[in-house]
This record gives structure tokens, sequence and C-alpha cells, in this order.
């Protein structure tokens, strides 16, 4: 059975009291509860990443950067490296966002770059994809995370966990959801492609969540749709009593 994964992307928000604060009561809500194939990660700004370790420590959360460098280490002023997160024992890190596409220049290439140097530092990628307003008005939404997927998995072989976020830009953060019609059909062409370029089993086993407004008024019709196995979520995800509603949720599935 896949894994059900409900993953929060802070991005740049909260002060560090606020974060310490979310992490202790997270903690602290889901110590006791079975949350079964289900796994719970946040992704707080970098800064915090030591901070929720040790509060997550003995609990069952999950904790994600949020970018990586795609150099090993050096003269990168600014940067964090995969091997920094590995030595801190992190799971996961985000990439190729549509964030860092559109504020940092990030392209198929870099992604691609810093999905491999993730996978030699065994931390668990998750790979955002997604097409823009204008790019579905234009009914090329298919090519387009085609595209996005050649270019992530270039030279690429899968032999650990690697996590897919379909996150339609014309949903991050707008109110806007797609439907769970519309999320499923993408999630489908998403699942097939690894089945043709990797296997079958290969393809049964990648979670792909969505990301894109989901909150607990949404989260149960987009998961009950057989090929979304979670949410990347925003906004909602500062919320613990909504973020915490929706792991429950989740869990009932
Ligand atoms: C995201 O940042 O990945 C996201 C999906 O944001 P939101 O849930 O706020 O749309």
């Amino acid at each position: 059975m896949r894994k059900i994964i409900i993953a929060g992307n802070w991005k740049m928000n909260k002060i560090f009291p606020e974060a310490e604060d979310f992490f202790m009561d997270i903690a602290e809500y889901i110590e006791n509860k079975k949350l079964g194939n289900v796994e719970v990660v946040i992704c707080p700004p970098s800064v915090y990443l030591e901070m929720a370790g040790d509060i997550t420590a003995d609990h069952q959360l999950f904790i994600g950067a949020q970018n990586v460098s795609r150099f090993e280490s050096g003269a990168y002023t600014g940067e964090l490296s995969a091997l920094m997160f590995n030595s801190m024992e992190l799971d996961y890190c985000i990439i190729g966002h549509s964030e860092r596409r559109k504020y940092f220049a990030e392209t198929d290439k870099s992604i691609n770059e810093k999905l491999k140097i993730l996978q030699e530092n065994e931390i668990i990628p998750i790979v955002c994809i997604g097409e823009t307003l204008n790019e579905r008005e234009s009914g090329i939404t298919e090519k387009i995370v085609l595209n996005q997927l050649e270019g992530a998995f270039r030279d690429v072989q899968i032999n650990d966990d690697v996590v897919i976020a379909y996150e339609p830009v014309w949903a991050i953060g707008t109110g806007v959801t797609a439907t769970p019609q519309q999320a499923q059909e993408i999630h489908y062409l998403i699942r097939n492609w690894f089945v043709d370029k990797y296997s079958k089993e290969v393809a049964e086993n990648i979670p792909i969540l969505y990301g894109g407004s989901m909150k607990p008024e949404n989260i149960k019709e987009l998961l009950s749709q057989q090929d979304i196995d979670g949410g990347l979520i925003g906004g909602a995800s500062l919320d613990i009593s909504k973020f915490s509603e929706m792991i429950d949720i989740a869990v009932e599935l």
C-alpha cells in the first residue's frame, strides 16, 4: 500500500517562537495517534530545521527543507547543501517549487541536479511540477507536465523513495483549487509516465501529492481520487487547527 503524505510547506512564514510553539503543539497532538499509512511532513524555513528536528526527534513527524543547493560544497554564499541536510538527518526536501521557478530562475536542469544530489545524500526529494494558468488555457497542460518530468528525471535511477507534487500554479495561494477530476487526470498521466520510463512497480510506489489551496474543506474529495496520495499544503499548513484537521481526515479515509 502506497503511503499517504500530508506535507506542510511553510514557505517564508513564522518567526522563531511561533515556529517552536507549532512544532511542540503538533508533536503533542499526534503523539499517541495511530497514523497508519499516513506520514506527516513539515517543511519550515531552513533556519528552524535544527529546532524542528530536536522537538520532533521521538515523534511520528518528518521534517523537510524547502530547497537545496545544486552544488556539493564550497564558495556558494547563502546556499545550503544536501550534505548538510544529511548530517542533520533530514528526511525530505522540496525541489522545483513554482515560486522558486518564478522568482529564483529554477530550471528543469537545476532541478535535475538537485534531485541527483539529494539522492546521493539519502534525502527524499519532493519534486514539484505543474502548469501556469496561461498554459492550461492554451491546452498544453499535459505537454508542460511531461516536459518537466523529463527534465527533472534525466539520467535519474529510482532505487529509493521519490515523491512528486503536482501543483497547478494557478491554484497555489489563490484559494482556487483544481477539481478532484482535474487533479486526478494529471496524477494519472504522471503515474503512467513513471510506468513507461521506469516500471509499473516504481510507478505504483511513488506518492503523487496534490498542491494548490488544499484545505480541510476540500482535502477529503481530493484524497479520495485513485492517484492522489496526499497533499503539499501551503497556507493551510500554517494554522495548527487546519493542519491537524487535515491529518485526521487523511487518517480516517
Ligand atoms: C504550496 O506552496 O506548495 C501550496 C500548494 O500553497 P497553497 O496551499 O497555499 O496553495
